[in-house]
């Protein structure tokens, strides 16, 4: 039995009165890719959010690799900012809006963390980025600065910029839901190496037809709890709950 690089243990949060994650339980094993689908409001981002602490959770525990974090509401004791910052760098998130710095070229976008988070001597972060602007088709576009790139460059520059610090995990908010159609199929095909590479990841898609291509669970989310999960095969192909069977028969 392979031991999970990702185990969420009872997750809950609430925003003011709104419980908007109700005990998740989510498992991942390494090297598996994990399509998260639902509803627009159930949770999903907030759930990405909370597994590198961009949102800090109310209720229930994390891990992600070796490093484990328990959160008991009032009574958390957060961990030092160092702990933080060493869970937060184990997984590498890309959005929906690439959020590249708009100042730096796409070179200095990826080189960024690794300089100043990682302090990884300069030519060795620029040899680093170059491979993986490499690796996303881009190195032509290494000295272009963001307002220059069409919006799938924008997101590849991100993919890029996230691995460059080397987490252990990738976790996609709707990495494609900004682009034009045209340049979807250009930002899934990187994912598509990725999860090709072994990459542990969590994809937030509508794309239901690359979900069911690339991933090897597929979580349905309603109302802040999983709703259902499974291989694509089922939750997809052959949904047992009503739920899902009516969130995918809007995509037919
Ligand atoms: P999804 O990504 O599935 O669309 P979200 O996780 O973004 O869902 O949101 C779930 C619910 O939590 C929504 O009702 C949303 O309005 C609410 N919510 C999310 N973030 C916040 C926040 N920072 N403050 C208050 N409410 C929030
Ligand atoms: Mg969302």
């Amino acid at each position: 039995m392979s031991t999970p690089i990702i185990s969420i243990k009872g997750l809950r949060k609430s925003f003011a009165n709104q419980e908007v994650l109700k005990d998740i339980n989510l498992q991942v094993d390494r090297g598996q890719v994990v399509a998260l689908i639902g509803p627009s409001g159930s949770g999903k981002s907030t759930l990405l959010r909370c597994i590198n602490l961009l949102t800090i959770p109310d209720g229930g525990q994390i891990t992600v690799g070796d490093q484990s974090l328990t959160f008991q509401g009032a009574h958390t004791r957060l961990p030092s900012e160092r702990k933080l910052a060493n869970f937060r760098a184990s997984a590498g998130m890309v959005f929906q809006h690439f959020n590249l710095f708009p100042h730096m070229t796409a070179l200095q976008n990826v080189m960024e963390g690794p300089v100043t988070v990682l302090r990884r001597p300069k030519k060795e972060a620029e040899a680093l980025a170059r491979d993986l602007l490499k690796k996303v088709g881009l190195l032509d576009r290494a000295d272009y600065f963001p307002d220059k790139l069409s919006g799938g460059q924008k997101q590849r520059v991100a993919i890029a910029r996230a691995l460059a610090m080397q987490p252990a995990v990738m976790l996609f908010d709707e990495a494609t839901s900004a682009l034009d159609p045209e340049l979807v199929g250009e930002v899934l095909n990187v994912i598509k190496g990725l999860a090709r590479d072994g990459m542990t990841m969590i994809l937030v898609t509508h794309e239901i037809g690359f979900a069911k291509e690339v991933a090897d669970q597929v979580v349905f989310m309603r109302d802040g709890v999983v709703a259902e999960s499974g291989p694509p095969e089922v939750v997809i192909g052959n949904p047992q709950n009503e739920a899902t069977r009516a969130f995918l028969a809007r995509f037919n």
